[in-house]
């Protein structure tokens, strides 16, 4: 990795790349979307925006969680 390389992430929400800071981490835990402050948790992760809109439109679209989580809803 370069030297002042900044990973760039990608809002699963509504596509826009920003640095990992600037993203939040969202991982499934117990069935619920749930922050990865620390981006510590196992398991698979998704990116999104830290604003309200994309958060809960992201949370809401099972499309979105189940391809990211291979998840089976309902
Ligand atoms: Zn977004």
């Amino acid at each position: 990795m370069k030297r002042g390389h900044v990973p760039r992430r990608t809002c699963r929400e509504c596509g826009r790349r920003a640095s990992q800071k600037e993203l939040v981490r969202l991982v499934m835990l117990d069935g619920v979307v749930s922050e990865d402050p620390g981006r510590e948790l196992p398991g698979r992760g998704v990116y999104c925006c830290r604003n309200t809109q994309c958060r809960t439109r992201l949370e809401k679209n099972k499309k979105i969680l189940r391809r990211a989580f291979r998840l089976q809803f309902g």
